[in-house]
């Protein structure tokens, strides 16, 4: 099974707010932008706004991923508020 068909199976709740904060100041000099390509769900993008990098946090599968990857450390990561956020349906 792909990857795409994994996540398909999954169901979010969002929350208005971003359980995901960016350092912008951090993104405009970062060597790699890595986030762009290493997000599995893909919710990281260029952003033609004042703020480089544009989060979509709705679509967040609460890997850790970009926390983890991220090369200066730009990422802060929580979970969503209890009852939002990710639920594997098979488990
Ligand atoms: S990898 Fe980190 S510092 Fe670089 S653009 Fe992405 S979030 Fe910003
Ligand atoms: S936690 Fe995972 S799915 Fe969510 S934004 Fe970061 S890399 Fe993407």
């Amino acid at each position: 099974m792909k990857v795409e068909e994994k996540v398909a199976l999954c169901a979010i709740r969002q929350h208005q707010d971003s359980h995901i904060e960016i350092d912008q100041a951090c993104c405009s000099r970062c060597p790699t932008r890595i986030c762009l390509r290493a997000c599995p769900a893909g919710l990281y993008s260029l952003s033609d706004e004042s703020a480089p990098i544009k989060l979509d946090h709705s679509g967040c599968l609460e890997c850790g991923t970009c926390m983890i990857v991220c090369p200066l450390s730009a990422v802060s990561w929580n979970y969503p508020a209890p009852g939002f956020g990710i639920h594997y349906r098979h488990g």
